[in-house]
């Protein structure tokens, strides 16, 4: 989508930090992270929200999972991780280009992300 602020990272449109690249994921630090290891994790593929998870295009979303634990697994996170998507705006999502938060490096709390 031409106004996602997501395609154009993934298009190099807006500068990111690569963590991860693959032809059907990208994955990136968090411009302001709530964590000492804060990444997000998308698809290239523009889905909207977990809402538009559909048996079509849900292949990506399992990928999206096994890249957060090889991204856990290189950067040696064995104290833990989360893994969450916020949808909607009771959850607080801001960006509409689905995106799966890792976050680690600290003790983390529930009421928050
Ligand atoms: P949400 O609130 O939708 O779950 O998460 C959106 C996330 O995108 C936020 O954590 C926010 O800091 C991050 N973000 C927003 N704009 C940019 C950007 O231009 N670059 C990067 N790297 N992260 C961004
Ligand atoms: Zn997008």
């Amino acid at each position: 989508m031409s106004d996602c602020l997501f395609c154009k990272i993934i298009k190099g449109e807006i500068p990111s930090t690569k963590v991860y690249e693959d032809e059907k994921v990208y994955a990136f630090k968090d411009i302001n992270p709530i964590a000492p290891v804060h990444i997000l994790i998308i698809p290239k593929e523009h889905i909207s929200k977990l809402e538009d998870v559909n048996e079509t295009n849900s292949a990506v979303i399992s990928h999206i999972f096994e890249v957060a634990a090889k991204i856990a697994r290189d950067m040696n996170l064995t104290n833990g991780y989360r893994v969450v998507s916020n949808c909607g705006d009771d959850a607080g999502q801001t960006v509409f280009h689905i995106h799966f938060h890792l976050l680690a490096g600290r003790k983390l709390g529930w009421e928050e992300q």
